[in-house]
């Protein structure tokens, strides 16, 4: 067995699925490509790269190994998940429909309705969690079908798999954003799903120290015109942050393990806490979608929501007196991270239908130890 194979165990592709050692140097990571530019053999004659926005070998190797890990045939790397979403819904023409999860992160709701919206793209949202809810909702001309799952910041479940034959019946596709759960967790194109982006600056890179995107699909009409867009548009990834991305991918299970148990050790404290009226974390048994969740993920992830029985107070104290949760946007990192959506990340949907309740306070739960993560959240309650 090769290491790089499809057929080789997910663990061993995170680690070897960039591909074999250079076989001129030997160097077993792939280089840090910075040329801009390639010489020919000839007029024409390229070996592999002419030009850096159309293709380096180190963005080359993250592609390969990104494609691998969720099982995609093509793989496309971008500037940041925003660029990655924005190449996606470019394969739609002025008039055609998209149906968006009603809770979708606050960018690609933006980005579909402020920047494709005036373009002429018809923008709907419904409760993806809900399949009946869709089968309703649907209208003639809607050409994607957008899940995120778990979402973000409520962690709702969306089932693939009931999604994709909905989407494919009425001769649509079925994008899913991967972000939260990772391949490692949760493979949406073995499930049905058509399209994976990815914003790897959470997950995928893992360490809070680069911003990118990911486009993974198995269609090759969609991979060519994906193709075709990350050149004509240009929203590429230099090749250090290339580098970075393929480096978090490499200790992806490892880290997604140690996420997911983190949390859940979070998640049941928080469950008898007298000062949390709510816990949002996939894999409690009385989650909403908990079912879907067990059957299509391997592991529920490290994000945790809450709302506060103190309300707006409550949830802004907490989120000052954590001391080993670090207060700041962004999440999937190896450090643990807190936030207030409602005057964070989600403020750009305050008023819309996607306005998220002030109470609530989001948890990236990162890989430190359990007892300092739970002992933390446990004295900054207290404090609350
Ligand atoms: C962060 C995020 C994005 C956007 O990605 P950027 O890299 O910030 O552009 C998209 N979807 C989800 C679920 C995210 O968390």
């Amino acid at each position: 067995m090769s290491p790089t194979d499809g057929d080789a165990s997910f663990e061993t592709r995170c680690v070897h699925g960039a591909g074999a050692p250079d076989p001129v140097t030997g160097a077993v990571v792939p280089a840090i490509s910075l040329a801009s530019t390639f010489a020919q053999d000839g007029v024409g004659q390229q070996r592999g790269f002419e030009y850096s926005r159309s293709g380096n070998p180190t963005r080359a190797a993250l592609e390969r190994h990104l494609a691998g890990l969720e099982g995609a045939g093509h793989g496309f790397a971008f500037a940041s998940g925003l660029a990655a979403e924005d190449a996606v819904l470019r394969l739609l023409a002025p008039g055609d429909g998209l149906l968006l999860s009603d809770d979708a992160y606050g960018g690609t709701f933006r980005l579909a309705r402020q920047v494709h919206g005036p373009a002429g793209l018809v923008v709907r949202t419904t409760r993806l969690a809900d399949v009946d809810a869709v089968v309703r909702e649907w209208s003639d001309g809607t050409r994607l079908l957008w899940a995120e799952t778990p979402t973000n910041p409520w962690l709702r479940i969306a089932d693939i798999a009931a999604l994709a034959d909905v989407a494919h019946e009425r001769g649509a596709l079925l994008v899913v954003d991967n972000t939260f759960a990772t391949p490692a967790l949760q493979q949406p194109l073995a499930l049905g799903a058509d399209i994976v982006v990815h914003s790897t600056t959470k997950y995928l890179g893992g360490h809070s120290d680069v911003v990118g995107g990911f486009v993974a699909t198995n269609d090759d009409e969609v991979a060519a015109r994906i193709g075709f867009l990350q050149n004509a548009a240009g929203a590429v990834p230099g090749p250090f942050d290339c580098y970075l991305v393929h480096r978090g991918c490499r200790t992806l299970h490892l880290r997604m393990e140690r996420h997911s148990t983190n949390a859940e050790a979070v998640a049941s404290m928080l469950v008898d806490h007298p000062a949390v009226a709510e816990v949002r974390w996939p894999g409690l048994p009385d989650h909403p979608g908990h079912d879907v969740a067990a059957r299509q993920m391997s592991g529920f992830g490290g994000m945790v929501s809450l709302r506060l029985r103190g309300g707006l107070d409550a949830a802004l104290r907490l989120c000052e007196a954590t001391e080993v949760f670090t207060l700041a946007e962004s999440l999937g990192a190896v450090e643990s991270l807190i936030e207030h959506p409602g005057r964070m990340t989600h403020s750009s949907v305050a008023g819309s239908e996607n306005e998220v309740p002030d109470d609530l306070v989001r948890l990236s739960v990162g890989i430190e130890a359990v007892d300092d993560l739970v002992g933390d959240l446990e004295q900054a309650l207290d404090r609350c």
